[in-house]
């Protein structure tokens, strides 16, 4: 089937289940980055069941789909995204507690949630995703982490749809999470929800940590500027961002797009930055760390 065809026949079927799209909607909206162009439809579920009935629409009539939380760790083309996008922000969103240690959080509820209700609830062990600007899905997704912990230390299982909408889960031994990695970083399943297990804790202690944390961000990151956070993964055994400042890259710009003065690690738009800005100055510290040091710098931010 022609692919306008199947967008029609996706819009039909949208309006059928009573969920609200938009067509053509800019990307740039809905990224920490402030880049990207159109989304052919831009679609925020708001349970399972409808992701599971749009997953298999769309894998029926061969209909591209991304499925994304924040979009603080994406970097998406000028060009935008001919497919549906499924972002998580628009449901998921529920969060309980189902014993003293353990919370059951939606896929689309944003860390910051996370963090106050885990504070309210005198739960430790989740203060380091305090700054981290995405949802739990794209923080379970990508294991993310700061100062020393990461989502492994604190996921136990994962819901999740497979492409044709099937409910599945995978527990903590199945999740595969490893540095900036996880097993839906190799597969193209949705992530639903999870369970989360912290330790009992102090309200005082566990604010004070946050307050520290960010403290730290604000001192360190050009929190001022969109980005998606550290652009490169941390090679073994270096600091990307200690790599790039050594090469003499801080500052460095293409178009709107630069290299932050407070931190080489991260890209920065400087308020008209496209894709093809941040991707040229990607490869050309890529080329340059790697002719003066030998390192290969990958990419930490996912392209769409
Ligand atoms: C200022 C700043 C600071 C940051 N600091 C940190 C940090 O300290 N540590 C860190 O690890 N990261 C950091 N990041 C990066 C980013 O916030 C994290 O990677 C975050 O976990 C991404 O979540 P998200 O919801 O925004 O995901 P998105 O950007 O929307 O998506 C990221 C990836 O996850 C996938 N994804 C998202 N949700 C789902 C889902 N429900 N099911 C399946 N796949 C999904 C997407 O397809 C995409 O490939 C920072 C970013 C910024 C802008």
């Amino acid at each position: 089937m022609p692919f306008e065809q199947a967008i029609a026949k996706l819009k039909r079927y949208l309006n059928t289940l009573n969920c609200v799209y938009f067509a053509n909607e800019s990307m740039r909206e809905h990224t920490s980055f402030k880049i990207g162009g159109p989304a052919e439809l831009f679609i925020q579920p708001q349970s399972d069941a409808i992701l599971a009935d749009i997953l298999s629409a769309c894998k029926k009539w061969n209909i591209p789909r991304l499925v994304m939380g924040n979009g603080s760790n994406l970097l998406v083309s000028d060009s935008g995204f001919r497919g549906a996008v499924l972002c998580t922000t628009g449901g998921f969103t529920n969060l309980e507690m189902i014993d003293s240690h353990t919370i059951r959080c939606g896929a689309g509820v944003k860390t910051s949630q996370l963090c106050i209700f885990a504070l309210e609830h005198a739960l430790s062990g989740f203060e380091f995703l305090w700054g981290i600007p995405g949802t739990m899905g794209g923080a379970a997704f990508m294991n993310a982490g700061a100062y020393g912990s990461e989502m492994v230390d604190v996921l136990k299982c994962c819901y999740h749809l497979t492409p044709d909408g099937t409910a599945g889960k995978f527990s903590a031994d199945q999740l595969d999470l490893r540095y900036r990695h996880s097993v839906y970083t190799d597969n193209d399943y949705s992530i639903t929800g999870m369970l989360l297990r912290g330790s009992p804790g102090d309200k005082t202690a566990i604010r004070e940590k946050m307050d520290d944390l960010m403290a730290r961000r604000k001192s360190k990151q050009p929190l001022e500027y969109p980005s998606a956070g550290s652009i490169f993964k941390r090679p073994p055994n270096h600091y990307a961002a200690a790599l790039i400042e050594q090469c003499g890259l801080k500052g460095r710009s293409v178009g709107g797009a630069a290299v932050s003065e407070k931190h080489a690690g991260f890209i920065i738009n400087t308020g008209s930055a496209t894709a093809a800005d941040v991707k040229a100055l990607i490869e050309q510290i890529q080329q340059k760390v790697f002719q003066q040091t030998g390192v290969q710098l990958e990419c930490e931010v996912r392209m769409v």
